[in-house]
């Protein structure tokens, strides 16, 4: 209800164009070039091999035979193929996650979902990739928020990708504490058995791209994944807005 409100608001008094990211003044409402610099450079860093995450500045990824690993991915396995990201959690491009997710900003899906579909053209395994699926929210969260935000997201890297979108066959079966502020063992037992798939018809045989809006720990989108191939899918790759730096 509120971002309805919010949208008709939206219409009667027209917001000035603005950067997406920043917020500053921007003819058609375009990413700056400060932005752009800034969200480029991103594309520049080397993401660990395999989940993804960005090296904070001195941390040492190890190189092995299957790539570039944090200390993290050195030391478990996780249900997902690999993850990547549009940049990391910090700056402007958290601000512009804030805004889209908790303030209902929802114009700004099309600007995230840029970022990552230019991280999923920069990594060649997602090549097989054949059906994008969004985190589901509970039914509860989806009532108080109005929208699921990685729906919006899997819904313009869809169109901009020609892939299909399935926002109902992986539901949130019931609503789990908030993540933030637990540590990934606390994270792991809250998201215990809370993913389930409704249509396995959906994702049997298939290569999944899991949408999210950030990747912490991993936490959520191993949860995801795990359902998704327990029910049949034959490789899960994670992709979101943000993810984090490790040390
Ligand atoms: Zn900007
Ligand atoms: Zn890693």
């Amino acid at each position: 209800m509120l971002t309805i409100w919010k949208d008709l608001l939206d219409l009667i008094f027209p917001r000035r164009p603005e950067c997406p990211f920043c917020g500053a003044a921007s003819p058609r409402g375009e990413p700056c070039g400060g932005c752009l610099a800034t969200m480029g450079s991103y594309h520049g860093e080397r993401p660990c091999t395999r989940c993804g995450r960005l090296a904070e500045k001195g941390a040492a990824l190890r190189h092995n035979g299957a790539g570039h690993l944090c200390y993290d991915c050195r030391k478990r396995d996780w249900p997902f193929t690999l993850a990547r990201a549009g940049g990391p959690y910090e700056g402007v491009l958290k601000e512009a996650i804030h805004r889209f997710k908790y303030a209902g900003r929802r114009s700004l899906a099309i600007h995230l979902a840029a970022l990552m579909v230019d991280a999923y053209r920069l990594e060649p395994r997602y090549q097989t990739a054949s059906l994008i699926v969004p985190v589901p929210l509970s039914r509860e969260k989806l009532r108080l928020r109005g929208f699921n935000q990685a729906e919006l997201l899997a819904v313009e890297v869809g169109r901009a990708l020609g892939m299909p979108v399935n926002g109902s066959c992986l539901v949130k079966d019931f609503d789990t504490p908030p993540q933030a502020g637990l540590n990934r063992v606390a994270r792991e037992s809250n998201l215990k058995g809370a993913f389930s798939v409704k249509r396995p018809d959906v994702i049997r045989d298939q290569v999944v791209v899991i949408i999210d809006d950030v990747f912490t720990t991993g936490s959520t989108m191993s949860a995801a994944a795990a359902a998704l191939r327990r029910a049949g899918a034959r490789q899960a790759l994670g992709l979101t807005a943000a993810t984090g730096r490790y040390i």
